[in-house]
């Protein structure tokens, strides 16, 4: 098998994984802000790095993950204290909620997901330690600050002069209080906005930045190097130069070996943002119909670097690929058993696909153009029940990295069902005008039926 190759934001190149055969790989990924439902767009950045971790596992990499949960920040205190909730109330219906929907998405649930609160010592013992080294400076506002200068290669990761730089995101609080427009903010001075939310520190009472917060949880779970750091491209500046800047001057190691960002989920040509009002919750699409299966093959089946715009009918034609997949895996499986047979070639090329930077438009070409033909086969009678087994075997594997999962049965409420039985009867009892009227009735249910060789078949609307 072919050493996959990623695409590293840092060096703006592919390299080799950091990490030799059978070799674990440590990821971290900026988890959450709890603050409210995460949408889709949030998922489209947690699923592709699901895809990595899948993939890296089927390749022989066990991989240690940790995916924090941003639990303070401005906007976790501003929306709890708005509700009147103490702040880890309000954080856990959402981190509760994130994990229902990762469960639905089949993301795989990562080995650690710590809480930016439980780690506030170690953020200030890091800040101690900035300070002391001449990096980190209190200001007259009594918050604390990031003394970029002192960091030559600050900019590195987001391919920026220093002069350029400009206030931007969660950095452009109090400019005037900083000795230089790019510090940012290590420790955020308590105002009366933040309410109880308030830790006691050397410098007074306040919160940590939203960076240090990665940086502390980073290095406390997976030491001080990380093998692979994720998140979505508008992470890139300021929040993981900054957690560059932070771990590396702390710990005087590089933090990261391979930095890997997704390109954004679009919706017109814009970011899909809370703050554009243009997103949508796994929730709203649910209750819209749409499974966790079609949502996720819809993040996963655009390559990660490129963006994805999002539409109903992009949703829709997915419904029909999932229901390719189905069909084929049932007709394969439907064939006399052969057992213990080795996976099919195709598997081959579709994991050699993924590891030239998880190149997962070519793994589908390759899954689609051995669905097509072997369904061929299978018209003409023509497949060997070793030669399924072969492909069963091949898709199993497969599927442990695409994760659709299995066609979710849909269970009609009773009053349908019941209808449907006598809809059963008028049709034995040759009865066609009742059977027309009872199938506009359910079909005022939301459900459709279908008559089928096999008999009545239900559909949701
Ligand atoms: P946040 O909760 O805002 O810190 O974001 C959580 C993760 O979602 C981060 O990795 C972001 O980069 C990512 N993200 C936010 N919006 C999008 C989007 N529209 N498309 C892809 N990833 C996104
Ligand atoms: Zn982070």
């Amino acid at each position: 098998m072919n050493t996959p190759r990623f695409y590293n934001t840092l060096t703006r190149d592919k390299a080799p994984l950091p990490a030799t055969p059978g070799q674990s790989v440590k990821i971290y990924t900026c988890g959450p802000t709890v603050y409210d439902y995460a949408h889709i767009g949030n998922f489209r950045a947690y699923v592709f790095e699901d895809l990595l971790q899948r993939y890296l596992e089927v390749s022989g990499h066990p991989v240690s993950r940790v995916m924090n949960f941003t639990d303070v920040d401005d906007k976790t205190i501003r929306n709890s204290r708005a509700k009147g909730v103490a702040l880890s109330d309000f954080t856990a219906v959402y981190k509760k909620a994130f994990l229902e929907d990762l469960a639905a998405l089949h993301i795989k649930i990562p080995a650690q997901m710590p809480c930016a609160t439980d780690y506030i010592p170690r953020m200030i013992g890091m800040i101690e330690s900035l300070e002391k080294k001449g990096v980190a400076y209190q200001a007259e506002d009594k918050s604390v600050y990031y003394r970029i200068e002192r960091f030559p290669s600050y900019g590195k990761l987001a391919h920026l002069n220093l002069d350029e730089l400009k206030p931007s995101g969660r950095v452009n609080h109090d400019e005037y209080e900083k000795e230089s427009v790019g510090d940012f903010a290590l420790w955020k001075a308590a105002t009366p906005e933040d309410g109880d939310n308030r830790w006691d520190s050397p410098w007074g009472a306040g919160r940590p930045g939203w960076h240090i917060e990665c940086s502390a949880m980073a290095t406390a779970l997976l030491g001080d190097t990380v093998d692979i750091h994720c998140g979505g491209v508008d992470n890139i500046f300021p929040h993981h130069e900054a957690e560059i800047a932070q771990s590396e001057a702390c710990t005087g190691h590089p933090f990261v070996k391979l930095w890997m960002h997704c390109e954004h989920l679009r919706v017109n040509g814009q970011k899909m943002a809370k703050s554009l009002g243009n997103f949508h919750t796994l929730r709203d699409l649910m209750q819209k119909g749409f499974s966790g299966r079609q949502i996720r093959y819809a993040l996963i089946s655009v390559h990660y670097r490129l963006p994805l715009n999002f539409t109903f009918d992009e949703l829709d034609a997915v419904g029909q690929a999932l229901q390719r997949i189905d069909g084929w895996r049932r007709r394969l499986s439907a064939l006399p058993a052969a057992k213990g047979q080795p996976p099919a070639k195709w598997l081959e090329d579709f994991l050699e696909a993924l590891s030239d930077d998880l190149n997962i438009s070519k793994a589908l070409a390759v899954l689609f153009d051995t669905i097509r033909e072997t369904n061929r086969m299978m018209d003409q009678n023509a497949l060997a029940p070793e030669d399924a087994a072969s492909h069963l075997a091949a898709w199993q594997i497969a599927e442990s990295i695409l994760a659709l999962g299995e066609q979710e049965e849909c269970v009609a409420p009773q009053e349908v069902l019941v209808l449907l039985e006598k809809r059963k009867a008028a049709r034995q009892a040759k009865d066609w005008k009742a059977s027309d009227q009872i199938r506009q009735e359910i079909q005022t249910l939301g459900w459709t039926v279908k008559d089928t060789p096999k008999g009545q078949e239900l559909i949701q609307n």
